[in-house]
């Protein structure tokens, strides 16, 4: 019998949980695992916002729906990325429009049976949910944007915007008239993001972008309904997570190097629950390996610029983002940060991280 976490909310959950609605007609569920499903009704129909990914999660969000707007066609499944975990129910809301930008259908199309197997295996622990996992059908999107997308329907209006950051496809959806924006992946409260896809400026950026929208309240992609304040802790980490692989690739030290010698410390700046604690290991890792690329070319573009000039200053990578507050109180999850010291370095046989479910 696998082990039943129970953990704060979605983490490793699979049990069904009650649809809350936040604003009225806009409905969310954040005990499903991979993402917090939302939609609205309209009088012509309903706009959802991602798809469970486990099958009987997915039915029985497709069951709630059902229950709140009786026979309202679903008008369109909107991903706000391409990850497992937004995208992989949209088979059980057929027929629908399935809508994403244009970078998802990208991604999705290239969810081959290998990924299906990948998909499978994952759940290798926990048989009550890898056997429903046998019939994955990957629904690509129908439709797709690049900058923005507006719905208006039954005289509601959600707006799709891209945003990037978390992965090339991340995009959000925006509901001017209740103020409420659902923000996919930008923001994970009190957990680690998961930025193996990730570009940190870009992410900065939107987190940005999300503060001056107006919102009244986010729906993260992952953890509980916050306010527009709770961008600030994901900024602090991302913002933190540079400023450290800055360190290890000016003091020369190879990516490895960097994963190895500052997985521990990024582990302490949110909490986690030990049994998922390899995991989130390996996720940082993959982290830290995509922003020691950027930094890399950040920093290799900057001394171009510079010319030849043997003894130029170091490039100022981070000028480009807001100065990361000095205090570490605004840390999150950590009262001290570790003292911004090179480690030694760890061998971890140089092995890439693999891109991983965000599960
Ligand atoms: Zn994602």
């Amino acid at each position: 019998m696998p082990a039943r976490r129970r953990a704060s909310f979605r983490i490793g959950v699979s049990g069904l949980g009650e649809r809350q609605e936040i604003a009225p007609g806009v409905f969310i569920n954040t005990v499903y695992r991979g993402c917090t499903p939302g939609f609205m009704v309209t009088d012509e129909g309903l706009i959802l916002i991602d798809t469970p990914l486990i099958p009987k999660q997915a039915k029985d969000w497709r069951e709630q729906i059902e229950l709140e707007a009786p026979g309202r066609p679903i008008l369109y499944v909107f991903n706000t990325d391409h990850h497992r975990g937004h995208a992989l129910g949209n088979q059980y809301f057929l027929p629908t429009t399935v809508i994403a930008h244009e970078r998802a259908f990208k991604e999705m199309s290239g969810y081959t049976e290998n990924f299906k197997e990948r998909v499978y295996n994952s759940f290798k622990r926990e048989p009550d949910i890898q056997e429903q996992l046998t019939n994955i059908e990957i629904v690509l999107p129908d439709v797709t944007f690049t900058d923005s997308a507006r719905l208006q329907y039954g005289g509601r209006e959600m707006k799709l915007i891209y945003v990037g950051g978390h992965t090339p496809a991340t995009s959000i959806a925006w509901l001017p008239e209740e103020k409420i924006a659902f923000v996919g992946d930008i923001l994970w409260v009190d957990q680690h993001p998961y930025m193996a896809q990730a570009d940190s400026l870009e992410w900065i950026d939107a987190l940005r972008r999300i503060r001056s929208l107006g919102a009244e309240m986010l729906v993260p992609g992952h953890g509980p309904v916050c306010g527009p304040e709770d961008t600030e802790k994901v900024e602090e980490y991302i913002q933190y997570k540079r400023r450290r692989v800055l360190d290890y690739y000016r003091a020369g030290k190879t990516k490895n190097e960097a994963k190895s010698g500052l997985v521990g410390e990024m582990l302490e700046l949110f909490p986690v629950p030990l049994e998922r604690k390899a995991k989130i290991e390996s996720q940082i890792k993959s982290g830290i390996n995509r922003v020691y690329r950027e930094i890399q070319r950040e920093e290799e573009m900057a001394s171009a610029q510079l010319g030849n000039g043997a003894f130029a200053p170091p490039a100022p990578a981070t000028v480009l983002v807001r100065e990361q507050s000095a205090d570490p109180a605004l840390m999150p999850g950590t009262a001290t940060l570790p003292a911004p010291t090179i480690g030694q370095s760890e061998q971890n046989g140089g092995r890439e991280v693999e891109q991983e479910a965000e599960l």
